[in-house]
């Protein structure tokens, strides 16, 4: 019998030449292209029948693994359910056929659409003003960041470093420097919080801004989150904060009220919109006044009674982010899922997050080693530090649910933490599903004791076994190679 991956191949060599799916004819004339715009050659396409081309793509999809196949506890991905009442919004004609170069006048639900989410956002963060242009959560990120550079230049002094937690999301340093500064790292404390007291002594005029991710990438709630922001402000340093992880705030605390000054959201995480393979997501941005000068124009303003428009006079505004407003429709799924949850099930959704993290947190403490005591919100991170002695180490665990039809939570990250497995089951996971991975989980365990090889080996019912990390990363494979079509 052929594998999966064997017939994959097959698609390229059952190849014939003169084969192919229903043509239609239309009735329009055809023209050659001319000079340098007409084809020199084969385009080397298979030619397949219409029934080959559908289980070719169909074989595919089923190689792969997706949040609607089942459990995917990524850690600070928050891989979570996307109603699909959301993809029906961001569907109606009205939006849909909405286009960015229609006059104003025409696209009053679209504008009222985007004003009602900022002020959602707004609402949600204890932010004063957000933009939906970012196109992800890094691209908030590099948003805000633009922005506190030029708050600073506008007083005449740009500064020079921000300071980044070790435990911070690889986009924080990435953001940053991108943005003009130059990185300095702040250690943790015993507890994975940011240590205050080396921030007191790090912390001079020349620090443009701190960027912290609250609860951190271990899970734990900032506690001095607020003194944090006093030692700051105390020296003109401004507050970013990493918003990723509101999947475990909303409804419960607001940023705004923590002292911060501007923050990203990710949509497609915490407002359950696909994160779609790289895109389109989006990122928006929230801040407070004093940074309102320098967002992204244009800005959508007015109310039901003046009309909307767009503002693009905001003379040191960083510019543009984004083409037109953002991703629109994306934005729009998020503005779905508010609406349907209202203020009180934005609550809930963050309760039942932290409940499902901890209850996993309980039932794997005695069988997974737990680095950091703290208390922790919507996820939770362990290691392979009692497997260890096996041999069996956290990629060999990861490795090996994927027999059992879950998806790896993040492993090594963050990085303070040796062999991390990092989990967050969301909220829109069911007791069932957690139970079933909880089971896996001890299952794994008793296999590194028993039989470690079976875990060194895993993968062992995927269409590819093990992969070569690296090479994979490096030089990725993305197409077939046949003899005469490479
Ligand atoms: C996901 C994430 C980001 C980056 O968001 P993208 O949308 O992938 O660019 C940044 N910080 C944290 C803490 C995250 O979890």
């Amino acid at each position: 019998m052929k594998t999966l991956r064997e017939k994959e191949k097959l698609i390229f060599e059952i190849s014939k030449k003169g084969k192919s799916g229903i043509d239609i004819k239309f009735t329009v004339e055809e023209k050659d292209f001319e000079g340098d715009y007409s084809r020199k050659g084969e385009i080397g396409l298979p030619q397949v029948s219409e029934v080959e081309v559908v289980r070719h793509f169909t074989r595919l999809s089923k190689m792969n693994y997706g949040v609607d196949d089942g459990f995917y506890p990524l850690g600070s991905c928050t891989m979570k359910h996307n109603p699909k009442m959301n993809e029906k919004i961001a569907s109606m004609e009205g939006f849909l056929h909405s286009h960015p170069m229609f006059s104003y006048n025409l696209v009053q639900g679209s504008l009222k659409a985007m004003k009602v989410l900022q002020d959602y956002l707004c609402e949600i963060t204890g932010m004063d003003f957000c933009s939906l242009q970012p196109a992800a959560g890094a691209h908030g990120e590099l948003t805000g960041m633009m922005m506190i550079r030029k708050y600073h230049e506008k007083k005449g002094d740009p500064r020079k470093y921000v300071l980044i937690p070790d435990s911070a999301h690889g986009t924080n340093p990435a953001t940053s420097t991108f943005a003009g500064y130059s990185v300095i790292e702040i250690k943790s404390d015993k507890n994975g919080c940011v240590d205050v007291e080396a921030l007191k002594e790090m912390i001079n005029e020349e620090v443009a801004a701190l960027m912290i991710t609250n609860p951190n990438t271990l899970g734990v709630f900032e506690k001095n989150i607020k003194e944090i922001a006093g030692i700051l402000h105390s020296k003109g340093a401004l507050l970013y904060m990493d918003g990723a992880n509101m999947n475990a705030l909303m409804g419960v605390v607001k940023p705004g009220e923590m002292g911060v000054d501007v923050m990203h959201l990710n949509i497609h995480k915490t407002f359950s919109t696909p994160h779609g393979g790289g895109g389109p997501g989006s990122g928006p941005v929230c801040f407070k006044s004093h940074l309102a000068p320098y967002q992204p124009v244009p800005v959508v303003e007015g109310d039901d009674e003046k009309g909307y428009t767009m503002n693009w006079n905001l003379p040191d505004s960083i510019g543009k982010v984004h083409g037109f407003y953002g991703n629109f429709l994306v934005t729009l799924k998020a503005l779905a899922y508010i609406m349907a949850l209202g203020g009180n099930g934005l609550k809930q959704t963050t309760f039942d997050a932290v409940l499902n993290a901890n209850y996993i947190r309980e039932k794997l403490k005695d069988t997974y080693n737990l680095p950091f005591e703290s208390e922790t919100l919507h996820e939770v991170v362990f290691n392979d530090k009692n497997q260890e002695e096996y041999g069996v180490t956290t990629l060999d665990i990861a490795k090996r649910l994927i027999d059992y039809g879950i998806h790896p939570p993040t492993i090594y990250f963050p990085l303070i933490v040796r062999g991390a497995i990092m989990i967050e089951p969301t909220e829109s996971e069911s007791r069932e599903e957690i139970d079933y991975f909880i089971e896996i989980m001890k299952k794994i365990d008793k296999e590194a004791k028993e039989n470690p090889e079976i875990l060194k080996q895993a993968p062992h019912y995927t269409p590819v076994r093990r992969l070569d990390e690296t090479l994979a990363a490096r030089k990725p494979v993305l197409r077939w190679k046949g003899e005469n079509n490479d």
